[in-house]
Order: C-alpha cells, then structure tokens, then sequence
C-alpha cells in the first residue's frame, strides 16, 4: 500500500492586493499520484511550473485550495496546525539551506536528540541512535560536539538529513536538497540517500529542478508543467538520458 497518496490536489494563491488586484494563480491543477513504501518519486519541472508548491503543500506548509494528501492512514490535507501536529513526526523534510532544520546556536547532537526527545525518546536512547546515525551518514562521532558551522555545506547536509531521519519518518521530502552544493559533493549526497534507502527503507519525495540529479536518484518520475502533471512514470522511461 503506499505511504503517500495525493489525489486531485489543488492550489489556487489569491492575487490579494489591497489597491491593485491581481490575477489568482492557479499554481497546482488536479495533481495525483501514490509513493510506495520504500520508493524515491522525483517531481521535476522548470521553474515555476508548481513543484514548490506541491511539497509545500505535502508538507502542510500551506492548505491546499482542496483535494486530499493521505499520509499512512490520515488525510492532512485540512488539518489545523494543532491536529497536524502527531502526524508531523512521519513526514521530515531536507531542505536546500540546512540551516533550515540546525539551529546555528546548537550542538550538532542536540540538533539531533530534538525531535525523537519531544516525542518521548529518552536524552540517552536518542544520544545513542544520534552517535549512530552520524556513523550512517559518514561523519566521525564526535561530530555531535561541535556547531554546524564548522562543517563543509555538504557535511551539513548529511546532517540535515541524519536529523530527519532520526525521526523515523516514513516519508523524506528532500526539497532542493542538493542544489545549492557542488556536483561531486551533490553526488555524495545521492550516493548517502542511496544507501539510507537500502539499509534503513526509507520512502523519498525528491523536489528537483535538474533531470541529471532526478535520474541518478528517482524510482519513478512526475513532470509538471504550469501547475499540471504532464508525464508520470519510471524515471528511465520519463528522462531518458538527460
Ligand atoms: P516551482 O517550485 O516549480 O518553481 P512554484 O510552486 O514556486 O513553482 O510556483 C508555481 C506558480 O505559483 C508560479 O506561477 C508562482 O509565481 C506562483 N506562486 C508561488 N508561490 C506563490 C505565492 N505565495 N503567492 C502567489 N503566487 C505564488
Ligand atoms: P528562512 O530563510 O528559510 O525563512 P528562517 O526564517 O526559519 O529561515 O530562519 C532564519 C535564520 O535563522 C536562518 O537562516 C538560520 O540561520 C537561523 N535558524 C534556522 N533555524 C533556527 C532555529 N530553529 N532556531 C534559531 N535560529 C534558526
């Protein structure tokens, strides 16, 4: 059964304005597809085109206009903040910028323990599983030491990534995650999500605007266009060999 089940989603941003009124933007059309457990699904398209707005929506970031988002056995697509906050725990994202998800003022580890901590997890347990996990993403123990700021920007975005998948989550959305870094360092990362698949299962969403990294990574592909699906399939099928 899929972990994430997304069906007829729209998103229509109100052009506001209080003087000037602009034109609605109808930014996500009638979007569907499922994520099977364990799978990685790219949803690419050039700027623009309405994937940002998809994952912000997957993520609950923002509502969705309507349609429904079905994560495990819930639909979030409406919830309110407060009744979305226990099944936030099984959705983490990975953002381009890491210091999205570190706090610039905090430990590597207790960036790490945060989560798993708030949820219940004993300091001890999550220290442990925290000093393994950095063993998993490729960094020395006592990295959990020291500030993300004295890492290299690939280094601190496996610890991005070490910090959402010490959640447990059983979808990963990796938004631009590696965008912003160098192409041999970019594929290092791909390589680590690689691995995490294989030994942990995880499930990713991964956010793209560059066909290479979506076909180095991605079991299946979506391709959206001005706010439509227009392509969903196995990424060989879909890229080819971009
Ligand atoms: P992508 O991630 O593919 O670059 P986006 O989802 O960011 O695409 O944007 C899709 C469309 O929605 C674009 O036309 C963009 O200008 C518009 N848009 C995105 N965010 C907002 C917003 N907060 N308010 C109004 N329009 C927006
Ligand atoms: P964004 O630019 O994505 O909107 P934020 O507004 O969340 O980022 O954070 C602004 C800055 O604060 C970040 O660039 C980062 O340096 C720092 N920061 C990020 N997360 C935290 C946090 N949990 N606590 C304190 N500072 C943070």
């Amino acid at each position: 059964a899929p972990v994430l089940k997304v069906r007829r989603l729209n998103k229509i941003y109100g052009g506001g304005g209080l003087f000037v009124r602009r034109p609605d933007t109808h930014a996500a059309k009638e979007v569907s597809f499922d994520v099977a457990r364990g799978r990685t699904l790219g949803i690419v398209g050039e700027s623009g085109s309405g994937k940002s707005t998809v994952a912000r929506c997957i993520m609950r970031l923002i509502e969705p206009t309507n349609g429904t988002i079905r994560l495990r056995d819930a639909n979030i697509a409406h919830l309110s903040r407060k009744e979305l906050k226990p099944h936030r725990k099984h959705l983490q994202v990975v953002f381009q910028d890491p210091f999205r998800s570190l706090n610039p003022r905090w430990t590597v580890g207790r960036s790490l323990i945060e989560g798993p901590v708030n949820y219940g997890q004993s300091p001890k347990q999550a220290l442990k599983r925290a000093a393994e996990l950095m063993e998993i993403v490729g960094l020395p123990r006592d990295s959990l030491d020291r500030y993300p700021h004295q890492f290299s920007g690939g280094q601190r975005q496996r610890i991005a990534i070490a910090r959402a998948v010490a959640m447990q989550p059983d979808v990963l959305v990796a938004d631009e995650a590696v965008s912003a870094l160098d192409v041999s360092v970019q594929a290092q990362v791909l390589e680590l999500l690689d691995d995490l698949q294989e030994k942990l299962g995880i499930t990713i969403v991964f956010i793209t605007h560059d066909l290479r990294v979506a076909a180095q990574i991605c079991d299946d592909v979506l391709v959206m266009q001005r706010g439509e699906v227009v392509e969903h399939g196995p990424a060989g099928e879909v890229l080819g060999n971009p």
